[in-house]
């Protein structure tokens, strides 16, 4: 029987844990962590988006659409719910596609690749951090105080986004060990920093709003949902899935009520004073902001539909959800076995492929898992 050795146990190393034990392999997983899919039991704001009805490779960012659309056509958003619903519980769409358990418990899904581990059996060393790993004939995997040999490994070990669950970019010097690159790596699915005083008083406020993203003269983004006003800039759905794609001194213009005409505001801000002009069109706490900055009826509505924010930055790895960048998906072949050496497999966010919010993060790791575990079968 093979024996294989799997690098992290975040989503893509507990699934293909669960897929090749079920194919018969005998698998070892280590993880850093004390517990198994920290990150999986946090997704979703705790309430476990695991993948998304509208799938494609539009929906990614990599160095190689194909491949992901390759990837995705041959385990897809309803692969997922199988395979998820294959190991217990009920997952259910929203009205946007978005997939979650139907009792919206993220760790609850981590408790079920838990549950499905204990049960098939496999090994599961926590507290294990491998800081080494070769290849001699047969794989050695090494931690601080143990080792293990294997005929295949599987590096699984994520990617630099949100550090606090265990993924600090060190599964790349594991790559990189056996000749692997790393393309430019920066945090996506993030907030937005941007000048405080101009969201200042809007705090904690979300909203519908259409964004605009430039960059001289061209468009970088264009998207309409959910913006939440923090401190220090944007969060929500709409500024996340901006972030792929801006950068410091890049222009953002909200249109803050984008089912309302410019004229419709006008005419109704007239029926105001300047204080109250602006009831039942945008929330109390960003039409004061707005009154505070703009002379009258005229520039008030002008600012409603195109209300200008300066880029200053994200707010960084720490905070991110996901990584842009990694080991070139051109660097694998299509079950993502590496190209520089055999019997090494890679899976999940440490690949150069991030998705949009919305479910697509756990898919890539959901469908790579399922192609290496077809590679070692
Ligand atoms: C707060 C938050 C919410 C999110 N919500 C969603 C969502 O709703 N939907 C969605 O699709 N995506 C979401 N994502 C993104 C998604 O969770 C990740 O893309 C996905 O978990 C990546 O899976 P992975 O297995 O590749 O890596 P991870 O889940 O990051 O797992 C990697 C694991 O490897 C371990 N590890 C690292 N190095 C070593 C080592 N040397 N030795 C042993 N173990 C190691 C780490 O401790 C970690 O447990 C969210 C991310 C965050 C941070």
């Amino acid at each position: 029987m093979e024996k294989i050795g799997i690098v992290g146990g975040g989503a893509a190393g507990l699934a293909c844990a669960v897929m090749l034990a079920r194919k018969g392999a005998s698998v070892t997983l280590l993880e850093r962590g004390e517990r198994l899919g920290r990150k999986l039991a946090a997704s979703g704001n705790g309430q476990g988006n695991v993948t998304n009805l509208n799938m494609g490779a539009e929906h990614y960012f990599s160095d190689d659409a194909e491949k992901v659309a390759r990837t995705l056509s041959r385990f897809g958003a309803e692969d997922t719910i199988a395979f998820l619903q294959s190991m217990g519980g009920a997952f259910v769409p929203d009205g946007r596609g978005r997939v979650y358990p139907a009792s919206r418990q993220a760790s609850a899904v981590t408790d079920l690749f838990r549950r499905e581990i204990s049960r098939l059996g496999i090994n599961v060393c926590t507290g294990t951090q491998v800081r080494s790993a070769a290849y001699d004939g047969k794989f050695t995997l090494a931690w601080e105080n143990g080792q293990m040999c294997a005929d295949a490994i599987v590096l699984a070990a994520g990617g630099m986004a949100a550090k606090n669950f265990g993924t600090d970019g060190n599964g790349y010097a594991l790559a990189r060990a056996f000749g692997h690159t790393v393309t430019e790596l920066s945090p996506a699915l993030v907030q937005l920093r941007c000048d405080p005083a101009a969201v200042r008083g809007m705090r904690g406020v979300r909203t519908d709003a259409h964004l605009t993203a430039r960059r001289g003269g061209d468009v970088l983004f264009e998207g309409r949902g959910d913006i939440l006003f923090t401190e220090s800039g944007l969060s929500g759905d709409l500024a996340f899935r901006a972030s792929s794609f801006v950068r410091a001194g890049d222009e953002l213009l909200l249109d803050l009520a984008p089912d309302v005409s410019e004229a419709r505001i006008r005419e109704a801000a007239a029926k105001g004073t300047r204080e109250d002009s602006l009831l039942c069109i945008v929330h109390g706490a960003v039409a004061r902001a707005l009154y505070a900055a703009a002379g009258d009826v005229r520039a008030l509505a002008a600012r409603v539909k195109r209300f200008p924010l300066t880029v200053r930055g994200t707010l960084g790895f720490d905070y991110a959800q996901v990584t842009k960048g990694g080991v070139p998906l051109a660097e694998t072949d299509d079950n993502f076995m590496s190209r520089k050496q055999r019997g090494l497999y890679l899976a999940g966010e440490i690949l150069n492929a991030d998705g949009e919010c919305g479910g697509y993060n756990l898919q890539w790791a959901f469908s790579t898992a399922f192609c290496v575990a077809e590679g070692l079968s």
